[in-house]
């Protein structure tokens, strides 16, 4: 089995208000490698924190982690943006398209940030956009989409760089239910066809019919799975 993520006493304390917030008290967590799994708690718990430093963006307080067998922690600040442009892609609640590109250009922009080659642009960004079933709505705005068009959009951006792991915080926060399972859907096939690890913040139960784990984070913690 390969290990995707492995997380060893993490801990994350804003200390930016009046009073230190600790988000994250001990975080301990392993995920093989291929699995869609959901990470569920209230607002508050901490899901967004982990879920940020799992992907470099967010440097924890004490504690370890590994993505893929790398340390996260020896990464200085450049090598910490180059390994998160290759292994990880991001997908955020409220879609985070930029308003003036295309379809085609919000993919084919993030293939042009992480120094993909000219020549190999365009094949990439047409099979993504192709693989999240948007062939044809390639040079719409995402003003001219809906909102399960436009998530899909941001998948096919997030998969573009062909990251081995997947953030998704609130992927379907702003959706209806319908079109939420449209996308627990196409995360599951991606996850299976890609070999990808996908790691789904959610407060809503309906991921739990898609995923193939479910971790409880409480006040900063994972709980113990119920039986
Ligand atoms: P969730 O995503 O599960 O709602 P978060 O990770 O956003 O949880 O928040 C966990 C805790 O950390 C909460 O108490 C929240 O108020 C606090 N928190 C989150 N971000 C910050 C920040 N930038 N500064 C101070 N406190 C924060
Ligand atoms: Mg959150």
């Amino acid at each position: 089995m390969t290990k995707a993520i492995h997380v060893q006493n993490l801990e994350r304390v804003y200390r930016s208000a009046a009073e230190p917030v600790v988000a994250l008290r001990g975080v301990n967590l392993e995920i093989a490698a291929g699995q869609f799994v959901a990470l569920k708690g209230r607002s508050g718990s901490g899901k967004t924190t982990l879920l940020n430093c799992l992907g470099g963006l967010d440097q924890p307080t004490a504690g370890t982690i590994e993505v893929y067998g790398r340390s996260l922690h020896t990464l200085d600040d450049q090598a910490l943006t180059r390994w998160r442009q290759q292994e990880v892609g991001f997908i955020f609640q409220s879609f985070g398209l930029l308003p003036t590109l295309s379809a085609y250009e919000n993919v084919e922009l993030m293939l042009r940030i992480a120094g993909v080659a000219k020549g190999e642009r365009n094949g990439r960004a047409r099979e993504c956009l192709d693989m999240v079933g948007l062939s044809k709505w390639a040079d719409h705005r995402p003003y001219e989409m809906s909102g399960g068009q436009q998530q899909r959009v941001a998948i096919a951006r997030a998969i573009a760089n062909r990251p081995r792991l997947i953030l998704a915080d609130e992927a379907t926060g702003e959706l209806d239910s319908e079109t939420a399972r449209e996308i627990l859907a196409l995360f599951q096939a991606i996850a299976r066809s890609r070999d990808l690890t996908i790691l789904l913040a959610s407060h809503d139960s309906l991921v739990d019919e898609y995923v193939d784990e479910v971790l409880h984070l409480e006040d900063g913690q994972i709980a113990p799975q119920a039986a």
